[in-house]
């Protein structure tokens, strides 16, 4: 997925946070060295009292819904093969691409490798037994919060602003995320790795 930038903020005061979602990059490392990367997304961390990245652990259902999402996209593309004029000389056909169906197997095969990397992942973490973390103080408790749905206006989320009583927000933000700081290393079980 591409990096975004969303803008978190309050019904009932002047909070506003903004979170990266490329920024810090984390990745877990495996015990023979691989690094797999952490999927992880904005979350509202009691601990901290603050807006932090949270891990995402993958699941089945996260799983099910990927393998869905391609499913739909490979009947779609089907569906575009089939409009094709059977008609059409082969030559006609592969020297003027009909629209969408480039586009489509781009977005299926960048599936088909986040659904294999999603795979992956939830096999290094099988034996994983702590839950999700915070990623800034390490502890669990926390809520996700959803990601926007709407391009221009902020979503409220079913979140309570703790201490405040207004509900939290959130928006995309045209604002490019950047890549900043190093990048941070977690074990299997979310502990953050020092390096010596
Ligand atoms: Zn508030
Ligand atoms: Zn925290």
């Amino acid at each position: 997925m591409a990096p975004a930038h969303y803008i978190v903020g309050c019904t009932a005061c002047d909070l506003q946070r903004s979170y990266s979602s490329s920024a810090p990059d984390c990745a877990y490392q495996t015990l023979d060295g691989q690094q797999l990367p952490m999927p992880a997304s904005p979350g509202w961390c009691s601990d901290c009292r603050n807006l932090c990245r949270v891990e995402r652990l993958p699941s089945a259902e996260g799983e099910a819904a990927l393998l869905k999402t391609l499913l739909c996209l490979r009947l779609d593309f089907a569906n575009l093969l089939k409009d094709v004029p059977q008609k059409l000389p082969w030559w006609q056909f592969y020297a003027k691409p009909m629209n969408g169906i480039d586009t489509l197997e781009a977005d299926i095969s960048q599936l088909e490798q986040q659904l294999e990397a999603y795979r992956v992942l939830r096999a290094a973490l099988a034996e994983r037994a702590s839950p999700g973390r915070c990623l800034t103080c390490g502890g669990s408790n926390h809520q996700p919060l959803p990601l926007p749905t709407r391009p221009d206006q902020p979503d409220v989320l079913n979140v309570n602003h703790p201490g405040c009583g207004g509900q939290l927000t959130i928006q995309a933000s045209k604002q490019r995320p950047q890549k900043t700081g190093q990048k941070q290393l977690f074990d299997l079980e979310g502990r953050q790795i020092h390096s010596p």
